[in-house]
């Protein structure tokens, strides 16, 4: 630890064995992991080295008050004591001297009292009659940072001789303990700096964690509304059912599986015939709606959770329908022809009837390439529908 002035001079008056072991004191200060352990080897290193019975120690709080924080006392065998804040100024602001801790602290001068009984002071008192002791000598330093500020005080009490009878703290003691306490006051800034790092390092990670956890949120909200969005957009505004881009993403898709896995796909088109006289006859708005009750019904025709209904283009719809059989699928398409044929589409007008042709085509995709054959041959096999009369299902199967 960097020497402070103070120390230095106090150093030269003392004989090179207590230098040793005030060095040694440091290097042991330095190395006490928490501030509690660091405040009892202080308390216990000046307790023996100046003969003291019992010792304690104050810190300097933000209220400025001095705080009592540990007690070591040979002849007493509570330690769980806790004494009264003491205040450093006085109900007028001025500093408060009336304490001799408190006026150790705010005149930064050692108070050595060879005798209790001239002791005006009241903290004396007041410590004896709470600890159930019977103060004789005391040695009160101040504990001092490097801007002369005091951080806290050192007390030591009763010093004895080598027999154990009381007697009063030395001059020697003074310096030493004076020397101890500038090491301590380094150790104690030091632990304090160390401390506040870690407060603020926990506040900061603190923080960082609060932020990250806000982004996340923000982004699984913006990934929401990102994908309903993306639903929206795959919707055809006229039937209500998916359109031709979100057919063309999910086909690729479906396909691909089916090609790995090497099961059956249907495609079937769905064809409104004569479509145009609808128009032409009750007008494009009950056209409109024709087409999004005929779209429905195709939707609600095909409902495992594989299956996929959206509009093709104009009148025309798509389905895909993947593990099933060309006999299943065919059956089906003929089920939906009929239903369509069989139903009176209401409309603003007049309840309207329409039919529909559907080519129907299946395969086990052979290869990448032939993607765009399955499609194909269900639309040649519509359009095989709309030559044969209409009104009817046509497909085909095609196997490897
Ligand atoms: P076919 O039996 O051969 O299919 O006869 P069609 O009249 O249905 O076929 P065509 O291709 O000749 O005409 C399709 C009609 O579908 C023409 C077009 O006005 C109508 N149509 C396409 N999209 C819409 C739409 O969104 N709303 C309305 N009202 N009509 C549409
Ligand atoms: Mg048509
Ligand atoms: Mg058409």
């Amino acid at each position: 630890p960097s020497l402070l002035p103070g120390f230095t001079k106090i150093v030269m008056e003392l004989d090179s064995t207590a230098y040793k072991r005030l060095i040694d004191v440091g290097r042991a200060l330095s190395a006490e992991k928490d501030i509690n352990s660091l405040l009892a080897r202080i308390l216990k290193e000046a307790k023996s080295m100046v003969s003291a019975e019992a010792g304690a120690l104050y810190l300097r709080t933000h209220q400025n008050t001095l705080k009592f924080s540990i007690v070591l006392n040979d002849t007493l065998e509570r330690t769980d004591i806790d004494l009264p804040e003491i205040p450093l100024t006085t109900v007028g602001g001025e500093p408060n001297l009336q304490n001799i801790a408190s006026r150790a602290a705010n005149t930064g001068e050692t108070v050595n009292v060879s005798d209790f009984s001239t002791v005006k002071e009241s903290g004396a008192r007041q410590f004896d009659a709470i600890m159930g002791y019977m103060s004789r000598s005391f040695l009160t330093v101040p504990l001092k940072n490097h801007h002369e500020e005091s951080i806290g005080v050192l007390q030591l009490l009763n010093a004895r001789d080598q027999k154990g009878e009381y007697i009063a703290f030395s001059p020697d003691s003074e310096a030493l303990v004076e020397a101890l306490a500038s090491q301590a006051s380094v150790a104690l800034e030091n632990r304090y700096l160390v401390d506040e790092q870690a407060e603020l390092k926990h506040q900061f990670e603190r923080e960082v964690d609060e932020r990250t956890r806000e982004l996340k949120g923000a982004l699984e909200k913006l990934s929401e509304a990102h994908i309903i969005l993306k639903e929206l957009t795959t919707i055809d505004s006229v039937t209500g059912i998916r359109n031709r881009q979100y057919f063309e993403e999910v086909y690729d898709q479906e396909y691909r599986r089916a090609l790995r896995q090497q099961y059956a796909v249907t495609v079937m088109l769905v064809d409104i015939d004569h479509f145009k006289r609808v128009n032409d006859t009750y007008g494009h708005l009950v056209g409109d709606d024709c087409l999004a009750h005929v779209a429905q019904d195709i939707d609600n025709a095909f409902n495992r959770p594989a299956d996929v209904v959206a509009r093709y283009g104009g009148e025309e719809f798509v389905a895909i329908l993947p593990y099933i059989r060309h006999n299943d699928a065919l059956r089906m398409a003929d089920q939906l022809r009929m239903n369509i044929a069989d139903k009176d589409i209401p409309t603003e007008k007049e309840p309207i009837r329409v039919s529909i042709s559907i080519g129907v085509a299946t395969m086990i995709p052979p290869d990448i390439s032939s993607m765009r054959k399955l499609v194909a041959d269900a639309d040649a096999n519509l359009y095989r529908a709309k030559e044969e009369g209409r009104n009817r299902v046509v497909g085909s199967e095609s196997t490897p």
